[in-house]
């Protein structure tokens, strides 16, 4: 029986470009982002200014985690304690814990087998809240124009949590841009990776001030190079708390230069998310998530769904995929078993019943797709998945 024997964790290594400047900062010694030597810019503003450009925002703030990111965004649009904030009921664990930082309250939203925010239960809702922080999760886009008409006529201000979208885009506007804050991670896990680190755009001068000072700027945001006017400042500069989340110049450098091949990167994703689909198209009782002509993804993992499969049939496909060598997630598990925790785990924050939401996850399967995997590698797992899927359902062993 063929076995897969690649790692589902190792991610490639940091492009000697980014070595080079790292060393460089370590030599110098000026980690700190306002640590800067007469005409020095910094990394940290200069990947600001190269992030600004690559999606087209006015402004960006680079900052310690996409957590981070998330929790100053929300804060920066006024969320406070006891506050509603709308988000889609399928997210990973930072986009509710964001919310749980301000002692504000999620609403979520179902979420369709395309693994969208559904708009029918998105409209019913938007009046309960002033706040949507959409997540992009796992890489899949909504209507983006849909759901800003419908945000917009609501008065509802959007905040993208694109942490799995970096480098997409929906209808050729780059993913992040079409509600008023987009905030990305820089984690080891997402497109680029400093190990931790998160990044915001905004074209709204008084919520980047605000963002910037909340970030802690010691009052030295005209260090900043993608930022607001020092006007902007004023009004806020005395009222604004200082909550400490920059990044450092070292987390900057190793980063600048992996920007400048997200396109690139992109594609290579792309190539092996298309040899999974390839090989698992046309299989009997397995759904793969519809991938809209509007889209532009940045696929760095792949899902699929086994809908209406009882529980046990889905264990016989994970358990007989791990046997050979292929680690799929399942998001039906009654307990949080790595990321894959569900909207009724976290305890910390209270929800209503999603039944939809409950049916799509009990069949969702997950998997990562580092670039450390060929396309011969994915056509390979993408077989053993096919033959798990056949005979769990049949309940014979898998084919020789
Ligand atoms: C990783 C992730 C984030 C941000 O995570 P950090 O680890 O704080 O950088 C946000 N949303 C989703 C969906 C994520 O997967």
């Amino acid at each position: 029986m063929k076995r897969f024997n690649g790692s589902f964790t190792q991610q490639e290594p940091i492009p000697e470009a980014g070595i080079a400047a790292a060393m460089d900062v370590l030599r110098h010694g000026r980690l700190h982002r306002y640590n800067v030597s007469p005409g020095e810019a910094g990394e940290a503003a200069l990947l600001e200014e190269d992030f600004a450009a690559l999606t087209g925002a006015k402004y960006c703030l680079a900052v310690a985690s996409g957590g981070y990111a998330m929790a100053t965004a929300l804060r920066a649009c006024g969320v406070g304690p006891g506050d509603a904030v709308l988000s889609n009921g399928f997210t990973l664990a930072p986009v509710p814990g964001a919310i749980a930082s301000l002692g504000a309250k999620p609403i979520f939203v179902e979420v369709t087998e395309d693994l969208v925010i559904d708009m029918k239960d998105l409209e019913v809702k938007l009046d309960r809240a002033k706040v949507l922080l959409l997540s992009h999760m796992r890489g899949h886009l909504c209507d983006m124009d849909r759901l800003m008409a419908l945000c917009d006529a609501a008065g509802v201000t959007v905040i993208e949590d694109c942490a799995h979208t970096m480098g997409a885009a929906w209808n050729g506007v780059p993913s992040g841009r079409h509600g008023k804050i987009g905030c990305y991670s820089t984690q080891t896990y997402k497109h680029v990776n400093s190990g931790e680190g998160g990044l915001i755009v905004s074209d709204d001068e008084a919520v980047m001030a605000r963002m910037i000072l909340l970030s802690g700027s010691y009052m030295l945001y005209d260090r900043h190079r993608a930022s607001p006017p020092k006007e902007a400042f004023e009004a806020l500069r005395f009222e604004t708390p200082n909550i400490s989340g920059r990044m450092d110049n070292l987390r900057a450098a190793i980063l600048r230069p992996q920007l400048a091949i997200l396109d690139e990167q992109a594609q290579r994703w792309n190539a092996r998310y298309r040899a999974m689909e390839e090989g698992l198209r046309g299989t009997p009782d397995l759904y793969l998530p519809h991938r809209p002509e509007a889209e532009r993804y940045v696929a760095s993992s792949f899902q699929f769904l086994l809908p209406g499969w009882e529980p046990e049939e889905i264990e016989r496909v994970v358990g007989g995929c791990v046997s050979r060598g292929v680690e799929l997630k399942w998001f039906g598990a009654p307990d949080p078993a790595g990321f894959t925790s569900r909207y009724d785990h976290w305890r910390y924050v209270a929800s209503d019943p999603l039944p939809q939401t409950d049916r799509v996850l009990s069949g969702l399967l997950d998997m990562r797709l580092p670039l450390t995997f060929s396309e011969e590698d994915c056509a390979l797992i993408a077989q053993i998945i096919r033959d798990e899927v056949t005979s769990a359902k049949s309940g014979r062993a898998a084919a020789e």
